[in-house]
């Protein structure tokens, strides 16, 4: 097991800080007059309550995500999308310059971006080719100052799950925070990281209501892990990073499950129709195994084929710059007209070839 102290890894000054204190931290219960927080006491122009500072906690969100995802609500962190989060751990456990944070490439290209705007130094550890944790590598690249592993799964942007035995094996084997990205868990028939928090303290789940929710537009991420690591972020975040319409949309939408059950259903049934036409395509070479709702497929010639259906009117997302990725090209599952109109385009780009 690993000997996780977290009051060791906090960065001292996060340690010692006292955390802005809001007027509605003060208080709690029922009250009739509010006049402690210099809103407008007489209303909003942009509709009813809109006047007062939304809940800094988000109390009533936090009870209803926790209940279905199956955790306590002094589990769940909410953020401006799981991107927050991300910055918040580099803030919250890296000193600028000094502690580092360890990535698996090809992976999510946030990780690096929040670790260049805090000057954490960052390891990387390829994944292998097919695209799997190289565990004893990640381990053997484990320094003194490195706070954070960041594994995403299923993985952004080849689409895997992660062996969940060498996850395992980081957050035991670690004295920093393994971070296990779940953005596309929905798409995986498998049990969510979220179910061993209390075991770990060390392990830190993100999820996303951007995903299968369908809510990318209100920015609204998760993380879930043990009280004292949730503690240490909501010391640090902003006050109201949540605001009033997100949260209210979010709640709302979470009577909904079955519906998003749905989608993720019809998704599945989608890609599963796109991987077997993308595989019969000249142009595409082989598609990698996927849990998540996009497909990388490995083209003949990525850059040629993406300005070629970027002129067709099409984006999908070229990866082949990207580590093990070359002529990579990821691709969203799309509604069943788009797919067709995505596989009629890669048919037109083989004949071209075959014209030329
Ligand atoms: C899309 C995505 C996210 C989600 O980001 P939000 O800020 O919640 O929209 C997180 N991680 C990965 C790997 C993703 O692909």
């Amino acid at each position: 097991m690993s000997s996780f102290d977290l009051n060791k890894i906090v960065r001292p000054n996060v340690l010692a800080m006292e955390p802005y204190s809001c007027a509605r931290d003060e208080f709690e219960g029922e009250a009739a007059v509010f006049l402690d927080a210099n809103e407008n006491s007489l209303g909003s122009l942009a509709g009813e309550g809109y006047n007062r500072y939304p809940d800094p906690r988000q109390t009533q969100l936090r009870i209803k995500v926790a209940k279905i995802k199956g955790v306590k609500p002094e589990q769940v962190f909410f953020g401006n999308g799981s991107d927050e989060p991300i910055d918040l751990l580099y803030r919250a456990f890296c000193r600028p310059t000094i502690d580092r944070a360890i990535i698996n490439p090809p992976t999510y290209g946030m990780y690096k971006v929040q670790a260049a705007i805090n000057e954490t130094p960052v390891d990387e550890v390829l994944l292998t080719p097919n695209f799997q944790l190289q565990t004893d590598k990640i381990l053997a690249a484990v320094k003194p100052e490195t706070k954070l592993i960041f594994v995403c799964s299923p993985n952004n942007p080849s689409g895997n799950l992660m062996k969940r035995a060498d996850i395992v094996r980081l957050i035991e084997s670690f004295n920093g925070i393994v971070v296990v990205d779940e953005a596309y868990i929905d798409f995986a028939e498998t049990e969510s990281f979220t179910k061993l928090i209390d075991r770990y303290p060390n392990l830190v789940v993100l999820q996303t209501f951007s995903k299968a929710w369908g809510m990318a537009a209100l920015r609204c991420g998760m993380a879930f892990a043990q009280k004292a690591v949730i503690d240490v972020l909501l010391k640090i975040k902003y006050p109201y990073n949540i605001n009033i319409l997100t949260q209210e949309t979010v709640f709302k939408a979470l009577d909904r499950e079955a519906e998003k059950n749905a989608m993720v259903k019809e998704i599945l049934a989608n890609r599963a129709e796109l991987i077997r036409r993308l595989n019969a395509c000249k142009c595409v070479e082989c598609t990698y195994p996927t849990n998540a709702n996009f497909v990388l497929a490995k083209v003949t010639d990525a850059p040629a084929i993406y300005r070629y259906l970027v002129s067709r009117g099409i984006i999908v997302r070229s990866r082949h710059n990207v580590a093990l990725c070359t002529n990579g090209l990821r691709i969203t599952v799309g509604k069943a007209g788009e797919d067709d109109t995505l596989i009629n385009a890669l048919n037109e780009f083989g004949k071209t070839l075959q014209n030329s």
